[in-house]
């Protein structure tokens, strides 16, 4: 799962128009965000089998800080709070990111076979593995990843260039990333895979950025 997560923060900038998309970002891709550096420090464990699902090359043996449900829910709460205190945007924007930040958990749920853990000793693994039904899997993401692009995009008017051109390419680029991970060929390394995983931070601050250069679109004027 990888747009879809994109997805969920592009919808829900409908429900919490004072938050950042790039925030939105942070919190839709914190798992994913958390997990390389945890992998580089030893602490999580992945391996690359290639055919091993569908749709990824990626065997996920030991991530439970990153992806367990109850890991996701204190990050949930750790990040919407450090959110509320620092730039107060009231109890609707504490929900939204924090339901933000579950919806990961749900998505790679859905996706991911049952290798998601629900407590940290990672004594029961869930998920529904639509990952091993890759038309199914590919285009409900892609149709997911639409319906979020296009409510942001209602939600907000670009008041420039960058708010316009720096937005649609976003998408462009999501979709391109999306498209290679699946046609490529497998990734060559763990590292590769990790240091690529830590470049998303690049899309966080992406995210930032056009939502600086794009306002709350007034209601009929479309
Ligand atoms: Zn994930």
């Amino acid at each position: 799962m990888f747009i879809g997560h994109f997805a969920v923060a592009l919808g829900a900038k409908k429900y919490a128009p004072m938050v950042s998309l790039g925030m939105l970002f942070l919190a839709c891709q914190l798992a994913d965000l958390i997990w390389p550096s945890l992998v580089l420090l030893g602490v999580e464990k992945f391996e690359i089998a290639p055919g091993d699902t569908v749709l990824t090359p990626l065997r996920f043996t030991h991530y439970p800080y990153s992806h367990s449900l109850l890991a996701m829910s204190a990050w949930s709460i750790l990040l919407a709070g450090i959110y509320l205190l620092l730039r107060n945007g009231g109890v609707r924007a504490f929900l939204v990111i924090a339901m933000v930040v579950i919806s990961h958990w749900l998505l790679d749920f859905i996706s991911h076979r049952a290798d998601m853990p629900i407590t940290l000793s990672e004594s029961t693994l869930v998920g529904l593995g639509l990952w091993d039904h890759p038309a199914l899997a590919v285009s409900g993401e892609m149709l997911l990843f639409a319906i979020g692009t296009w409510i942001y995009s209602r939600q907000t008017r670009a008041v420039d260039k960058i708010g316009n051109y720096g937005f649609w390419g976003l998408v462009i680029f999501l979709v391109t990333i999306y498209a290679a991970n699946i046609l490529g060929p497998p990734p060559p390394s763990v590292a590769a895979v990790t240091w690529s995983a830590e470049a998303l931070w690049l899309l966080v601050a992406w995210g930032f950025w056009v939502d600086r250069h794009r306002v709350p679109a007034i209601p009929g004027q479309h």
